[in-house]
């Protein structure tokens, strides 16, 4: 049951609601960053007069039906910005005008390669490391990831030069292992709709970047939001990567007008991935820029300073000196809608 509040009521008129909700058996939640709507569940259902005895107090406008509560994610339920902030420091911070970038391989491989982009992706601004120990992948025939051997150089790296990671989860057994290293979980494209997985990272207490499906649409997006947040973790960044289109001059189509439409529909960050959108290094660059443009608050970006090296979408991999020039082209624009980038604090000891 849905109850709506009156927005003036009187801490004796909430304290009736409560009273009545326990001695008949009934968990309450709010369901609204306001505290308006507030829901009454039972293990068994209650009486059909239960409904009248709850309408009949002074604080109660009226009962609603389930489909009328707002979703998690609207603006509705909450009309100021999400901020996630990552990392122990909170290193990187998205969404409420804070920009973040997020820089690194696709895929966790050399570790000595992987120490030499985290370093730099630190140096030239990056807020975070991303990089996959478990790869998503189309054919079971690729390179899969190296799995916990990932996870083992990741954490070492994350160690050694002090930034935060993300990094993929594909299963929802793999939770609580990937929990130990990542400071952010990322649910891929390919997994925006395993809702067991939505809801185990729902249960954790990390943030988690969740990617649009490839081919799904933006309501699709935030109904897999509303997985995690319904579970309990409300800190969740979504990400634009390209959807699948009839073209193949570009990877995937950079959806940009839905950057736009998801800031207005809801208060949860939003980011965006020009390099699966792209395929293309070319490219990333002017996607990256037009992103930011379009409000996104933040960006990751696949970095590695020699492609011909790895067993992933080495083709759509900056090196490191275009993505200090992307920073630099991220700082200018997020300063002419006053917002703020978020930088590494370089006197941190490395
Ligand atoms: C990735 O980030 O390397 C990746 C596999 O992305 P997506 O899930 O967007 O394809
Ligand atoms: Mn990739």
């Amino acid at each position: 049951m849905l109850l709506r509040l009156r927005a003036n009521a009187s801490r004796a008129d909430l304290e009736s609601v409560f009273g009545l909700a326990r001695e008949l058996g009934y968990e309450t939640r709010f369901l609204d960053g306001g505290k308006r709507i507030l829901e009454a569940t039972r293990p068994s259902p209650g009486a059909p007069s239960d409904r009248s005895r709850f309408e009949d107090l002074a604080s109660v406008i009226s009962i609603l039906d389930a489909s009328d509560a707002p979703e998690l994610h609207s603006r509705q339920a909450k009309p100021e910005p999400t901020q996630v902030r990552v990392g122990s420091d909170c290193e990187a911070i998205f969404g409420g005008g804070c920009v973040s970038v997020i820089g690194g391989p696709c895929a966790v491989e050399d570790e000595g390669r992987l120490l030499e982009v985290a370093s730099a992706v630190r140096r030239t601004g990056g807020a975070m490391l991303r990089g996959g120990a478990y790869k998503p992948r189309t054919s079971p025939y690729a390179f899969q990831g190296i799995a916990e051997e990932g996870l083992a150089r990741l954490s070492r790296v994350r160690a050694q030069v002090g930034i935060p990671v993300v990094t993929e989860v594909l299963d929802p057994r793999h939770v609580e292992r990937v929990a130990e290293v990542a400071d952010m979980f990322q649910v891929g494209s390919r997994s925006m709709t395993n809702f067991a997985l939505l809801r185990e990272v729902g249960l954790a207490s990390k943030p988690v970047l969740l990617k649009r499906g490839f081919a799904a649409g933006a309501r699709e997006l935030l109904l897999a939001a509303e997985y995690i947040l319904d579970s309990g973790n409300s800190e969740v960044v979504l990400c634009e990567r390209g959807i699948r289109g009839f073209d193949d001059v570009t990877r995937n189509v950079l959806d940009l007008g839905t950057v736009a439409w998801l800031k207005q529909a809801t208060h949860l960050p939003v980011i965006v991935d020009p390099s699966h959108a792209a395929g293309h290094r070319e490219l990333v660059l002017p996607l990256g820029r037009a992103a930011i443009a379009a409000g996104a608050d933040g960006l990751i970006v696949e970095v590695h300073p020699d492609p011909s090296e790895v067993h992933s979408d080495g083709e759509q991999a900056v090196s490191i000196e275009d993505f200090g020039q992307l920073i630099e082209a991220v700082r200018d624009l997020v300063k002419l809608d006053g917002r703020r980038l978020i930088t590494p604090n370089l006197e941190r000891v490395q």
